[in-house]
């Protein structure tokens, strides 16, 4: 007998990803920088096609007893009119055996199927929706020419000469300095941003929006590549000088001095935590107010 009270693992799965999904719609962007969605829905129509063949598999299932429950007696009093019954059952009355099974024992777990990869279908649209009705992506042509033009002035103020900044989710340059958030040729004249921080940092210097850590983070980015580009290959020390550009780069996009100056102090507070995984991230113990690392000896406050 099935127990009824619990679901399918089937129904589960599929309860999971809409949490899933719906969390990272609406949730952290943390969630979104770290779990690739495409993955889950790869692992969950894997899942699906588990269930499917696990269901052919097992046979055709007893069907169930259509007959009147005790209970049913108890509470009516009588039995329904055979027409209420199923008319496969009735079709099937001649053989025994042939009422014990499904009339089509594979269609149940085929159209379970079916269902579920029509669920995934749905939560993909809802996602591409949802991504291209907010972020870069919802951003116009000439917006995007006009952001990645001031991402360019800042970034070529810190290069010392003319380098352009592109937003694009293209990480596969050959040479390139590689990261989670974009790309630079050590000494080159262009870097790449993904299309979460050119937002960020769109949001900040035209909507004067502000995500605290994610504005802080596209900020050190955005003076970190430019870092990259004027010829610095270091990560750390990279790292460290962007994070001391990042506050006037913070402040010409509309933050306050203040406001510039905490957030890359929280950068670098940061820095040790993330850096834990990849070790040639991690600045320098120089990296402070006088350290060899620290671009402007005169003032006192670091970055
Ligand atoms: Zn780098």
């Amino acid at each position: 007998m099935e127990d009824l009270t619990w679901p399918r693992p089937a129904t589960l799965v599929r309860i999971g990803l809409v949490a899933l999904v719906a969390l990272w719609i609406l949730g952290p962007s943390m969630l979104r920088s770290a779990l690739p969605i495409w993955l889950v829905f790869l692992v969950a129509v894997g899942l699906e096609v588990q269930f499917l063949v696990g269901a052919l598999r097992a046979g055709p299932r007893q069907a169930p007893d259509r007959r009147p429950q005790q209970v049913d007696l108890d509470r009516y009093g009588f039995e329904p009119d055979e027409d209420e019954l199923d008319e496969d059952d009735l079709d099937d009355d001649q053989d025994e055996l042939e009422v014990a099974a499904e009339p089509h024992p594979f269609l149940p777990p085929v159209r379970r199927f079916v269902l579920g990869l029509g669920l995934i279908a749905a939560l993909v649209l809802a996602i591409w929706l949802v991504d291209s009705r907010t972020g870069w992506d919802s951003l116009d042509g000439p917006t995007h020419g006009k952001a990645a033009a001031r991402f360019s002035a800042e970034a070529s103020r810190i290069a010392g000469k003319e380098v352009s900044i592109y937003c694009d989710e293209s990480r596969d340059y050959v040479g390139a300095v590689q990261h989670a958030d974009g790309v630079a040729i050590v000494g080159g004249d262009r870097a790449y941003l993904t299309p979460e921080r050119c937002f960020d940092l769109y949001r900040l210097a035209f909507e004067d929006e502000v995500t605290w850590s994610r504005t802080a983070r596209a900020l050190a980015v955005l003076a970190h590549e430019a870092w990259h580009l004027r010829g610095v290959g270091d990560e750390g020390t990279a790292e460290c000088y962007a994070l001391q550009s990042g506050v006037e780069v913070g402040r010409r996009l509309g933050l306050s001095q203040g406001t510039a100056e905490r957030m890359m102090r929280q950068q670098l507070a940061e820095n040790a935590l993330r850096g834990a995984g990849t070790a040639e991230y991690v600045v320098s113990p120089e990296c402070r107010d006088g350290g060899r690392l620290d671009l402007d000896a005169s003032r006192t406050s670091f970055p």
